[in-house]
């Protein structure tokens, strides 16, 4: 599902002259009518534009370029096989998840695809490096990573013809400014150049002036949550987070999946072992985790034998989790744009759902924010602790 924006379109996928093989995997994955980002997105990439886009995960911004640049790579395809696409993503999930889109969307064509993320074991690294060497035609990749296989010398990025940076505000906050220079230090001048991005501060108008050609620009205004959650605030003391998700989530058997969200990952592995401590089955998922425990802790999660999954924003940006039935928000997240993404991880496909946030007295500002973004105030509960 796309929770964040509803279609707004008569069109569909047969109208943007896309390669029939690509058509043929559109219709196998289901996708019947364009999202608003795809319907602006795809005909601007499929004429050899640079684009700057605005847009979160959720409104179907994967598909919006990963269709057009499939396509062109569809008709273009040349026996040789050399690296033609390079994304590049800020997380191994976000990679991998791009990836697996990728794969159903080329199924009946003869493109091929790798993902080239860190943190796993040594089969991964020689998946990885026969792939970069044989030239599998569209590479997504973490930044770090990549620049590890191109230090060894067999990697030849002079024949990427298109650049995607997906979530690129993300991978600015995480440090990997220097990196993707440094990559893109590699490519030829002549490309396409497309870059994805939740916000648009400065920093990220900068970067896009200097790797950007005369781009096209799309800009979503940021959708507001759906209508279906359920919003509240708990105005709390520091000292009391604690005590007060205990008893939120203490023998609430009937509250099936909760996801926690909590800014840092110290918070985050503080949360959980709190909870467990207090007999309540949660995990943590982040960064300090192995790609393989990320993954057994999400399928766990997906599959019900977690009942409470806490992270961290960056983690869960990008992965795909439907029918929460409570986000809890254990502090205030800085942007408006961030508060929106998290509790849109509940209420999804029609689905009612909570969201529920504690601000204490320095995030009182932030929420301040947030309200004034949403456009109407959140409901504040009794905080029972101070009763
Ligand atoms: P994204 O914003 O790319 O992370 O996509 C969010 C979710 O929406 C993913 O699960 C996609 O598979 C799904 N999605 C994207 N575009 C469409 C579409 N046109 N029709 C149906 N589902 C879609």
């Amino acid at each position: 599902m796309y929770p964040l924006y509803q279609n707004s379109t008569d069109l569909n996928f047969n109208d943007f002259n896309l390669h029939p093989d690509i058509l043929e995997g559109i219709q196998s994955m289901g996708y019947e009518t364009p999202t608003p980002i795809q319907e602006q997105a795809i005909p601007v990439i499929l004429q050899g534009k640079d684009l700057i886009a605005c847009a979160q995960t959720g409104t179907g911004k994967t598909a919006a370029f990963v269709l057009p640049i499939l396509s062109i790579n569809a008709s273009t395809h040349k026996e040789s096989n050399s690296l033609n696409t390079l994304v590049i993503v800020p997380t191994r999930e976000l990679a991998l998840q791009i990836d697996q889109q990728v794969e159903g969307f080329a199924y009946f064509s003869p493109i091929g695809s790798i993902a080239v993320y860190g943190g796993n074991d040594g089969n991964n690294w020689d998946r990885q490096r026969a792939a970069l060497e044989s030239g599998s035609e569209l590479v997504i990749a973490t930044p770090g990573r990549l620049i590890q296989h191109v230090q060894m010398g067999y990697v030849k990025l002079d024949s990427i013809e298109h650049l995607i940076l997906d979530e690129a505000d993300r991978m600015l906050d995480m440090g990997f400014y220097e990196d993707i220079m440094s990559i893109i230090k590699l490519l030829p001048q002549k490309r396409q150049t497309l870059m994805f991005s939740a916000t648009m501060p400065p920093k990220i108008r900068q970067l896009a002036k200097t790797i950007l050609h005369n781009p096209t620009e799309i800009s979503l205004s940021v959708s507001k949550p759906a209508e279906n959650i359920l919003q509240a605030v708990y105005m709390v003391e520091n000292n009391q987070k604690l005590e007060l998700l205990n008893s939120l989530l203490q023998g609430k058997d009937y509250v099936q999946s909760v996801l926690v969200f909590a800014s840092t990952k110290q918070e985050v592995k503080n949360i959980e072992r709190k909870l467990i401590g207090s007999g309540i089955s949660a995990k943590a998922i982040h960064s300090d985790l192995e790609q393989k425990e990320r993954e057994n802790v999400l399928r766990e999660f997906r599959n019900r034998k977690i009942q409470i999954l806490v992270a961290t924003d960056i983690i869960s940006r990008g992965i795909d989790i439907e029918d929460i039935d409570l986000v809890l928000n254990y502090d205030v997240p800085n942007d408006p744009e961030d508060y929106v993404h998290r509790i849109g991880r509940t209420a999804r496909a029609q689905s009612d759902g909570v969201a529920i946030t504690f601000v204490n007295r320095t995030q009182k500002a932030s929420f301040d924010r947030i309200e004034k973004f949403l456009g109407t105030p959140v409901f504040k509960l009794k905080n029972p602790l101070n009763s």
